[in-house]
């Protein structure tokens, strides 16, 4: 049997497969992606990328093919809205503008962009990385030891099967993921609520829009409550149908059992809200609504990422961006154990830092599905509503990487951030389209009060205007210390104390 040998072996080339070979390739450190399909997303699926996401991708240099991708596919900037029917009375405005009120948050906007859009950015940018993405290839077992990970692997075409061998093996493999089920990793969270269908259609509703910008439209008809989304051209789009309801008002969550043409064709000029528009079906999806996380993250040197980790309904629009930020936070901590820069230990800290964070965002995806979708799930368990821009952007780190961790927050207004360790650093316009953001995704960083820091060993360091040293709660004198991802590992007054918060922040 022929074998390959790569450090980091990602097996699902989606979203998150491809964004974390991205990030690792930032940091030289080449991966193989193993992706069963046969090329890129062919269903648009998630488009609402939030300003995290953008914000990593502005770090690896895509922001502008992002932004020029998506002005292909959408006016940006549109509303989230809910309605009777598209062409009927609007209901409630969850958004005037997806971007109100953000803007000063981020150097970057949040943006809408399909999956068929974004995953050919994200391709380009792995392989010029020197990632190697092989399609129409599956991982058909996995086994690791002390040393590394053994992967066989089946080319969908025939042939011979082949081996790989990896030191580190990312499963992107998605919401099912076999290699999770393989380490028996249990899912905790709510399960499944609904089989739901998404019924791709071309049908031209220019009319029924309007000129109203929406980018999202949810629907509460008579007899379905599901969402729309449209193509630039108003002349196609998708409908999602989470329930049902019939004649005698008796709602139903099994919607996937019946996909049948004419009643796609119903339910799509139900929510259009015309009985006798032309509607061409051209793809009916079943998919199972569900909210959970796993129990953890890793087994030894196995990482779970994306929907493998946690899946959520799409109320928010957080899974696929809390996938990316996923591989975000693991591919600096591979490049620096890959790169004998820091402790093996380091590793342990994606589970610390990212499981709680992705329990966190699935459980507000489901407070949003029960309030806006299906009320009869009940309210008992659910938590409280935490603000779209705190789940994105505000949501704390706390492991053995990140010394002050002096209270119990877990999450902070990104509006007012504090720089407070476990955060992500802050972002202060430095005019001209510079942020501080811009400091960092490379090397630790010490953003420096005053001069006494300059001969700081390990990091760069940067003596910051009063108006940052400010916004990062350092003052005239203190420091703090930024890892590559842009989270706060430390801060403090005496340089004294830095080499040990850089110590730690290695696991060294
Ligand atoms: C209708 C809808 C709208 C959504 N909207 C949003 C949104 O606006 N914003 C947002 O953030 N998220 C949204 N999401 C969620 C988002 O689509 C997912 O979270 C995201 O696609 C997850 O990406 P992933 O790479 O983790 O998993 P997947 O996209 O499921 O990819 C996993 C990949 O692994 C491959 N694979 C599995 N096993 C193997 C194997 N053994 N060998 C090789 N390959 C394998 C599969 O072929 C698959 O391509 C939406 C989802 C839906 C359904």
């Amino acid at each position: 049997m022929a074998r390959d040998d790569v450090p980091v072996l990602i097996v699902g080339g989606s979203l998150v497969g491809l964004s974390t070979a991205v990030f690792l390739g930032r940091f030289g450190v080449p991966s193989l992606v193993l992706e069963r399909h046969r090329g890129t997303a062919i269903h648009p699926r998630a488009a609402l990328v939030n300003q995290r996401a953008i914000e990593t991708y502005r770090v690896a240099g895509l922001q502008a093919e992002i932004e020029e991708a998506a002005a292909k596919e959408f006016v940006q900037n549109g509303a989230i809205v809910s309605v009777e029917s598209l062409g009927g009375k609007e209901l409630d405005w969850y958004f005037r503008f997806i971007n109100e009120g953000v803007e000063h948050i981020s150097p970057v906007p949040r943006i809408f962009i399909t999956q068929i859009g974004l995953e050919p950015v994200l391709l380009r940018a792995a392989e010029g990385l020197g990632a190697r993405i092989e399609y129409a290839q599956e991982a058909v077992s996995v086994e690791q030891d002390d040393d590394g990970v053994t992967a066989v692997v089946r080319s969908r075409d025939g042939g011979e099967e082949r081996t790989i061998r990896a030191q580190y093996l990312v499963a992107a493999d998605g919401a099912h993921s076999p290699i999770r089920e393989r380490l028996e990793i249990p899912n905790l969270g709510h399960g499944s609520f609904s089989d739901s269908i998404t019924i791709y259609f071309r049908a031209d509703v220019s009319r029924l829009m309007g000129d109203r910008n929406l980018s999202v439209i949810y629907v509460f008809g008579p007899h379905i409550q599901g969402f729309f989304r449209f193509s630039l051209d108003l002349q196609a789009g998708f409908l999602v149908v989470n329930s049902t309801i019939d004649d005698a008002g008796t709602k139903s969550v099994r919607v996937g059992e019946d996909m049948s043409e004419p009643t796609c064709i119903a339910y799509v000029r139900e929510a259009l809200g015309d009985p006798d528009l032309a509607v061409e079906i051209e793809n009916v999806q079943r998919w199972s609504a569900s909210a959970e996380y796993a129990e953890r993250l890793a087994d030894g040197r196995i990482f779970l990422a994306g929907d493998s980790a946690h899946v959520m309904p799409p109320t928010g629009g957080f899974g696929g961006n809390c996938g990316i930020q996923d591989g975000y936070d693991l591919a600096w901590k591979l490049a620096y154990v890959l790169g004998g820069r820091a402790g093996d230990a380091l590793l342990s800290t994606y589970d610390a830092e990212r499981s709680p964070v992705g329990a966190f965002t699935t459980e507000q995806a489901y407070t949003r599905y029960v309030l806006r979708l299906d009320p009869s799930l009940g309210k008992d368990d659910l938590q409280p509503i935490v603000d779209e821009a705190a789940v994105e952007l505000g949501y704390r780190y706390r492991s053995s990487a990140i010394t002050g961790l002096a209270d119990d927050d877990a999450w902070e207004d990104p509006r007012a951030p504090t720089g407070r360790p476990g955060f992500r650093a802050p972002h202060v316009d430095l005019g001209g389209d510079r942020s501080t953001l811009d400091l960092f995704g490379s090397d630790f960083v010490v953003v420096a009060g005053d001069e006494r820091w300059r001969d700081t060993a390990g990091a760069d360091v940067h003596v910051v205007a009063r108006d940052v040293a400010d916004a990062y709660g350092i003052g005239a004198d203190g420091a703090s210390l930024v890892r590559p991802d842009g989270f706060v590992a430390w801060r403090g007054d005496d340089p004294g104390d830095l080499a040990d918060a850089l110590r730690a922040a290695l696991c060294r």
